[in-house]
């Protein structure tokens, strides 16, 4: 195989047969293909797409990169959720303890935030003693022991992806539907869990600011999990205002035990209750009790504790708080029309929440606090937001980023639904697991489209 002839076949617009796919993604992962060929596949990936049988090889062959968890040990029916990224999106928080306080397991492996969408590995982080790196014989002693455990992702699993999604952050071909769609699913097929449901966010503040290419992901998704055995669905959720009122790692946190505690803002509690119906159902748990209840009564709250306990960390320890706060004022008096969840975002980043590069620290207390929200009444001069950092140097760029994203007017803004859409399987018989490394490419190619490049979107690193 030469990897020239590869980059040229694509380039031209043919489709990789198996063994290319298979050969690229070996031999890229082992270095003997370099960095230089592999950004040149990528961008041609980017222009012209990939057939579905291109995309089915081109995922397992990621998974078969490493190691698959085998989860076939816990006793009950094991279920996760993967986020496309949002602004002040810590429902993995409430709902990983919520589910399993209804009697599924939540085998959570997330990553780390790039760019203005938080991770929730930093979040947790931000909890003295917690620890997001566990080994495999801990993770799943957390997972019997509490129903649900949040961790780092190990390196053995689906590392053709660490290393393709190094590689596409710094050739801009991040922004792909195909590259997207594998690079998660990999990730989430290896893990081992049997359902999975996909919050796909939809806004300024997310991947995807638009809900036709949203969806097209979301599909891509739901197939590719199918395929491989994995009871799939999405939720496309709104991410145009940031979820709930709180940006920020500690800040997360605390806002996330008000909705465990049985409060919360009622934004981030809705979207947790309909993943949470969503992952039951396909758990086949349908006839548990409604996690509402669990909610009110302090079942997912006492799970919560256990499970931050479970990987070392204090629940009742204080955590940091930021040593400086500036507060953004409404210009006009009326209703809050607009509050962009980029422009807070990416304040929330620059104020210290956020990385730039993989590697960065992230500050615990930094973030920004939403004191109103789109459809309040407003007074002019009332603070609108509060923004929190260690460092006051950064209240400046913050601002910047914040230009343009507060509207008010005489009138409230149309109220926009929180759920936009759902995305599930074809309603073919239970597909049987796709055998490893691939599913035979014809029996997928005649039922799935070919997935070609995104129009333009955000270039945000949401990582859950
Ligand atoms: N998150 C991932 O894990 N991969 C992508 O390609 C994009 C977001």
């Amino acid at each position: 195989m030469n990897a020239v002839e590869l980059i040229r076949a694509k380039r031209d617009g043919a489709a990789l047969a198996d063994d290319e796919v298979d050969w690229f993604i070996r031999s890229y992962t082992d270095g003997a293909v370099p960095d230089d060929q592999a950004a040149a596949l990528l961008m041609a990936i980017y222009f012209r797409g990939m057939t579905a049988g291109e995309l089915a090889r081109w995922t397992a062959a990621m998974i078969a990169s490493g190691s698959r968890l085998d989860l076939s040990t816990v006793a009950r029916p094991t279920v996760d959720k993967h986020s496309t990224g949002g602004v002040g999106d810590k429902v993995s928080l409430v709902l990983a303890p919520l589910v399993a306080a209804c009697g599924a397991a939540v085998p959570q492996l997330s990553g780390r935030g790039l760019g203005h969408t938080g991770g929730t590995l930093d979040k947790l982080e931000s909890i003295p003693g917690w620890r997001a790196a566990l080994s495999p014989e801990e993770m799943l002693r957390v997972l019997g022991d509490v129903g649900a455990v949040i961790c780092a992702a190990g390196p053995g699993l689906a590392p053709a992806d660490a290393k393709l999604y190094a590689l596409r952050d710094v050739t801009a071909t991040v922004e792909s539907i195909p590259l997207i769609a594998s690079s998660i699913m990999a990730k989430k097929i290896a893990e081992g869990t049997r359902a999975l449901v996909l919050d796909v966010k939809v806004g300024s503040g997310a991947f995807m600011t638009e809900i036709g290419p949203a969806r097209e992901l979301a599909g891509t998704m739901v197939a590719l999990g199918t395929a491989h055995g994995v009871r799939t669905a999405a939720v496309l959720t709104d991410m145009s205002t940031p979820l709930g009122r709180c940006t920020g790692n500690a800040l997360e946190v605390d806002e996330a035990e008000q909705a465990l505690g049985g409060g919360g803002p009622a934004d981030l509690v809705a979207i947790t209750l309909a993943l949470a119906r969503e992952m039951l159902v396909l758990a086949g748990m349908s006839g548990a009790p409604d996690p509402a209840d669990a909610l009110a009564d302090g079942r997912a709250m006492d799970r919560w504790r256990a499970l931050v306990t479970a990987q070392g960390g204090d629940p009742d320890a204080p955590r940091a708080e930021a040593r400086h706060t500036e507060v953004v004022r409404a210009r006009a008096s009326g209703f809050l029309r607009r509050l962009d969840a980029r422009g807070v975002g990416v304040a929330s980043w620059r104020l210290g929440a956020g990385r730039a590069r993989q590697g960065d620290q992230v500050s615990a207390a930094a973030g920004v606090v939403c004191l109103a929200k789109p459809g309040a009444p407003v007074a002019a001069g009332q603070p609108i937001l509060e923004l929190h950092t260690d460092d006051p140097h950064r209240f400046g760029p913050a601002l910047e980023a914040l230009r343009g994203a507060i509207e008010t007017g005489a009138q409230p803004a149309p109220e926009r639904p929180l759920i936009l859409g759902r995305v599930a399987p074809d309603p073919d018989p239970d597909p049987a697991p796709a055998p490893d490394p691939a599913p035979a490419p014809g029996e997928m190619a005649s039922r799935w489209p070919t997935y070609g490049p995104m129009g333009r979107q955000n270039a945000g690193g949401g990582r859950d």
